[in-house]
């Protein structure tokens, strides 16, 4: 349990209902900055301003998936309030303070670095990362069958990367019955997909391997869809690209040459917000539970 453990859940969308949900379950004692118009109160929690918050009393900060933009402003849906984290705020944190975010930027690495405050990117762990490409792959699907007129099975699929979202698109559409080839650059890559009975080939040879597909699924977060391996897709392709923004696709050829190209960021809060946001919860409450016991052990 949770208990005694004061925790500021700071802005966010439907998916920091769930952390909430899970955090007043497991008894912390929490205060919700950027929710005064959400409609539902949580028993447990108290609806407070940025300025009413005694920081020198909380253990945890808890931002959105997105943590802070460049000047540190929070996304809060739920309110009108401009909420922004400051260095100074962080400075009123007890040392042990720590600041959870889905992912970070140079203003939110500077204000946790000059405050000594240790910054966890919830995005980068295996274990999130894997979990949310469940609800991305069938938000990839979903898209697929609503920009083609072709049915998934029988259809020849070309998915770039073999990392942790890579792996499962690859894995479903061949489960749907399509004609999957992978492309990665390691031979541990090339080896695993053999391995999953799917056809490997080298990124570097990416334009010869597109001349037959009906869909690209890019998951590379460097250019390879470029206007060299563009121009060799036939005119009915349709581009998935995974990778976030600015993806791997040349979308101004693909338009140029009419090849629809579409970039689709943040499909896991799109397609199955209350799963993605059970994802957050899960892990989060685990890691504050580790924190909780170090705590004690060190007191
Ligand atoms: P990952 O596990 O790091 O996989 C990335 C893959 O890209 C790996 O196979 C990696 O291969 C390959 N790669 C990276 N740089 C490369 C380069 N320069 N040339 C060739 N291959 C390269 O990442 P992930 O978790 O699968 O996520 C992939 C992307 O999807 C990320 O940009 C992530 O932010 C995004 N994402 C999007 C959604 C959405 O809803 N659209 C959801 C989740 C994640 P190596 O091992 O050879 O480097």
């Amino acid at each position: 349990m949770l208990t005694d453990m004061h925790v500021a859940i700071i802005g966010g969308d439907a998916r920091q209902l769930e952390v909430i949900r899970k955090l007043i379950e497991l008894d912390a004692r929490l205060s919700l900055i950027g929710f005064d118009q959400l409609d539902h109160g949580f028993t447990g929690a108290s609806k407070e301003r940025l300025d009413e918050i005694d920081f020198t009393d909380i253990d945890a900060i808890i931002l959105p998936v997105f943590g802070t933009n460049s000047e540190g402003e929070v996304e809060t849906i739920f309110s009108n309030e401009t909420v922004v984290l400051t260095e100074e705020i962080l400075s009123q944190t007890p040392e042990h303070c720590v600041v959870f975010s889905g992912i970070s930027n140079t203003y939110l690495d500077g204000i946790t670095n000059a405050t000594n405050r240790k910054l966890v990117r919830l995005f980068e762990r295996d274990d999130v990362a894997i979990y949310n490409s469940i609800p991305t792959v069938e938000g990839t699907i979903m898209m697929v069958i609503q920009h083609t007129d072709i049915t998934i099975h029988d259809s020849n699929v070309a998915v770039l990367g073999l990392g942790r979202v890579g792996m499962s698109v690859a894995r479903s559409f061949a489960a749907l019955g399509a004609h999957v080839k992978v492309g990665a650059r390691k031979t541990e890559h090339i080896a695993r997909i053999t391995e999953m009975g799917l056809t490997p080939f080298q990124l570097a040879n990416l334009a010869e391997e597109v001349k037959d597909i009906d869909v690209c699924i890019n998951t590379v977060p460097k250019l390879i869809v470029t206007a060299n391996v563009i121009s060799k897709m036939p005119a009915h392709t349709l581009i998935v690209d995974l990778a976030s923004k600015p993806g791997g696709t040349d979308f101004r050829y693909a338009e140029k040459r009419g090849i629809k190209a579409l970039l689709a960021p943040g499909l896991p809060g799109i397609v199955a917000p209350k799963t993605a946001g059970q994802i957050v919860a899960n892990v989060l409450s685990q890691l504050l539970l580790e924190l909780l016991q170090q705590r004690e052990e060190n007191e």
